[in-house]
């Protein structure tokens, strides 16, 4: 349930108010709004009778969040979520423009695409050092090799690095290189994997699953976000379909239901959701103007010999320009992109 202090409530009143959450078995997360301080107390609230906060200083009204998710809820938090990643801001109406590799396939590789991609405008490096692939025979990442050349890219562009996790056992050392922790499609409602992240304070970019819900999105972020950690990025990346011609089916619908429903940044894929380099411009363009706030894209210096994803990605030169383009749509929706980080060689 959601506990809304009187706009002049002392912080007195909202320690007492704290301390009721907490006498009852419910954990207090305080949001300080512009007019409101208002106090998540999230758990089994069900059970408690919203009279046992009503009557307590300083409490102006207790309201019950209908929604199954309560953190991740615009009901509980009006305000878009803005936060820091190194070097530029996210949800805070400028677009972040996330690139990279599939896979780490080498340390070249990696390197010609991060000064690629950098020098056309990208804020963060993805790439994947543990590989998710349908088949166990595909090439599963460089593992923690890898991640030491995201590191030297990294150092070398001054982008912070994005890269997937797969199992909690990954969690040490993925904590130990990388900047954004990846969750993938196929581990969005691996629940133990969520909760281990939840209590880690790093920034997280959840996929939505094959074939899950926009609710089911929303309810596997509830997991990180009650664990404490208030960094996630919701990621649409195409969704399974009877349609064949493409990979997946994007489902543009889901940026302004998902804007409209929490306050999470929105973050679109658009080249796991076509799965061909050919569309992956035109669904960025569309993604930008559907009111996405950034992009993760996939380029590779040669996509035909591309360990993973090949088909789908881009070169760094169609890179460029997709980039041009999304520009121009983000100017006419009186948005810009993420500036570039400054430090950067
Ligand atoms: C990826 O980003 O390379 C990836 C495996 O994505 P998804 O989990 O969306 O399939
Ligand atoms: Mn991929």
């Amino acid at each position: 349930m959601m506990i809304i202090m009187k706009p002049r409530s002392t912080q007195e009143q909202l320690d007492e108010v704290i301390v009721a959450v907490e006498a009852s078995g419910l954990t207090p997360h305080v949001i300080v709004g512009v007019e409101h301080t208002v106090i998540g107390a999230v758990g089994d609230g069900y059970l408690v009778p919203t009279e046992t906060f009503e009557f307590l200083d300083g409490v102006e009204s207790v309201k019950r969040i209908t929604q199954p998710y309560k953190l991740a809820s615009r009901q509980f938090h009006p305000e878009d979520s803005v936060f820091p990643l190194d070097g530029f801001t996210v949800g805070a109406g400028e677009i972040a423009v996330i690139a990279g590799p599939c896979s780490v396939e080498s340390r070249s590789q990696l390197l010609e695409t991060a000064h690629a991609i950098r020098e056309a405008g990208a804020n963060a490096l993805r790439g994947g050092v543990f590989k998710p692939r349908t088949s166990p025979y595909s090439f599963q990442g460089l593992g923690e090799k890898g991640l030491e050349y995201l590191v030297e890219a990294r150092e070398q562009t001054g982008m912070p690095i994005v890269a997937e996790i797969m199992s909690e056992a990954q969690l040490d050392v993925m904590l130990r290189y990388v900047d954004v922790l990846q969750v993938g499609a196929r581990n969005m409602q691996n629940f133990n994997l969520l909760r281990a992240i939840g209590k880690t304070r790093l920034p997280v970019l959840l996929k939505r699953g094959l074939s899950a819900t926009i609710d089911e999105l929303l309810m596997s972020a509830e997991y990180i976000l009650a664990g404490g950690n208030e960094r996630v990025m919701l990621c649409e990346r195409g969704i399974r379909t009877f349609e064949t011609t493409t990979r997946n089916t994007t489902d543009i619908n889901a940026i302004p239901v998902l804007k409209s429903l929490t306050h999470l940044p929105v973050i679109l894929d658009p080249s796991h959701s076509t799965g061909y380099f050919e569309f992956v411009t035109a669904i960025a363009r569309a993604a930008v103007a559907a009111g996405a706030d950034g992009l993760i894209v996939e380029v590779h210096p040669n996509p035909a010999e591309a360990l993973s994803d090949g088909r789908q990605s881009l070169k760094p030169e169609k890179f460029a320009e997709m980039v041009s383009q999304v520009k121009e749509i983000a100017r006419v929706m009186g948005r810009e992109l993420a500036p570039i980080h400054v430090s950067a060689a």
